[in-house]
């Protein structure tokens, strides 16, 4: 969420005329988007505006900028702390950078932090292009805030209530984005499977959606009577249905809000890919009901189950917290074995970070020992990473198609690409491939956070255009 709100700012700045600078020493605006999810964000931040104070004594014309949810939280202390900091804006007003840039040029520093996104979701802030970071795949917000008040999350204090953008503004971003050549896209929510709780379009009732039932979902091609609202299901089908575009990924469904409409369009839609982010956090109940998850183990293992049954050869990942306050070591062996059960493709695991101002910073005499959680966490990766590596070696010897992404960081001699279930792939390439084409890659090796494999065929070149294009809506 965050790299694509700098990909907008980035579009918003380029809309006003700044062209991106070759690094620090040329740059005459240094915007820095940040993110509070976790604690060290905001030691970094300050680390980073202490050495951009030096380069500023050097060159006082440059502006210093800091936009993002920490900006949201933080507000005036930033400019308190770092009086040198020309512009501070929030998460609900990115569409005002260029603007907030300018006037401090002439009336000197400001801080502007709106409090909530606009009621009217045309409104909030979507009406300006992005720049994207590459033009075969890109992200596409669907939804910002979060409704939920999950104990240890930050979110729904500096991204505000849950507003879900417009149906029809959607599609349209991503059908523009497949007409510059994109062939990838993943939308982006906190939550996005309660994605259309607050809109109200009935989308029989427009004509553009009134006679495709194929796009919006064959429960309405079966003639039920209409839902007074999208569902995130219906949104997937119709992206899904844009042609041109081979792959549509989203990131993240709560759990408790994964419906089995959207497990049907997974694997009615081809271009669903075969991956889904689930977010565990814990597997112990009572740590569960203590983060207000709204479910337990067994639930989730359901949930889990009936995407697995939908949903041919799909890999699942999730998100993991060790040390969770008053996490106990029953508790965490709970979580070992409901992660063993899950057989998990990887795992993002985080030691837990105290948010200032949620409920689970609240008790600093619950929180847990670094040592005890250090220790816990070598052991959960080992048991991640030993079902990653299980589901990785079933894929030796399969043909996989691989979107190709560019020259391996590791090692320039080979490219790295990805697959439908969003599998990292390095394969020996003489020619290279470019980025944004497709090949057959044959899976010769596994490891525990990659694949290996050898090219056998280019079969789609990219259809993106050279020059990375701004994204009109
Ligand atoms: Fe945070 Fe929970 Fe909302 Fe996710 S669902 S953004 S963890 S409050």
């Amino acid at each position: 969420m965050n790299e694509h709100d700098s990909e907008r700012l980035a579009g918003v700045l380029e809309e006003d005329g700044l062209v991106p600078a070759g690094g620090l020493d040329d740059a005459d605006v240094v915007v820095l988007n940040t993110c509070c999810i976790r604690e060290n964000a905001d030691n970094k931040l300050y680390g980073t505006l202490g050495h951009l104070k030096s380069v500023k004594d050097r060159r006082p014309g440059m502006q210093i900028a800091v936009g993002g949810c920490l900006a949201q939280k933080d507000r005036d202390g930033i400019r308190g702390r770092a009086p040198w900091v020309d512009a501070v804006w929030g998460t609900h007003n990115i569409d005002r950078a260029a603007g907030l840039l300018r006037e401090a040029a002439t009336a000197g520093p400001l801080t502007e932090i709106v409090e909530e996104s606009a009621a009217d979701p045309d409104a909030f802030g979507f009406s300006f292009g992005a720049r994207r970071q590459q033009a075969w795949s890109a992200w596409v917000t669907i939804q910002v805030g979060c409704d939920n008040a999950c104990a240890f999350c930050i979110v729904p204090s500096v991204r505000g209530r849950e507003v879900s953008r417009p149906f029809a503004q959607v599609v349209g971003e991503v059908e523009a984005l497949v007409s510059t050549g994109t062939v990838e896209v993943t939308l982006l929510g906190q939550n996005v499977n309660s994605y259309g709780r607050d809109l109200t379009t009935n989308m029989r009732n427009e004509p553009r959606w009134r006679d495709r039932p194929d796009l919006t979902g064959s429960a309405w091609a079966a003639g039920e009577r209409p839902r007074p609202r999208p569902l995130f299901a219906d949104l997937l089908r119709a992206v899904a249905g844009v042609e041109g575009l081979r792959r549509v990924r989203y990131t993240s469904p709560h759990p408790k809000d994964l419906r089995a409409e959207t497990v049907a369009a997974m694997a009615e839609a081809p271009a669903v890919c075969e991956q889904l982010h689930l977010p565990l956090q814990a597997g112990s109940d009572r740590v569960l009901a203590q983060m207000r998850r709204g479910y337990t183990a067994q639930r989730y293992l359901e949930k889990l189950a009936l995407a697995r049954s939908g949903v041919a050869d799909l890999a699942v990942t999730t998100d993991l917290i060790v040390g969770f306050p008053g996490e106990t070591d029953a508790d965490f062996a709970q979580t070992l074995e409901v992660v063993a059960e899950a057989r998990y493709d990887s795992a993002y695991t985080f030691i837990y970070s105290p948010r200032e101002g949620t409920a689970a910073a609240s008790d600093p005499s619950r929180f847990v020992a670094p040592g005890v959680i250090a220790e816990r966490f070598e052991r959960l990766k080992v048991v991640v990473e030993r079902s990653a590596l299980a589901a990785h070696r079933e894929r030796v010897g399969r043909l996989e198609e691989v979107l190709v992404e560019g020259p391996s960081k590791r090692d320039p001699a080979m490219t790295t690409g990805r697959t439908r279930q969003g599998k990292l792939v390095h394969f020996a390439s003489p020619p290279k491939v470019a980025p944004g084409a497709f090949a057959d890659v044959m899976v010769t090796r596994a490891a525990p956070h990659f694949l290996v494999g050898e090219l056998v065929e280019v079969t789609a070149l990219p259809r993106h255009r050279t020059r990375i294009p701004v994204a009109a809506i």
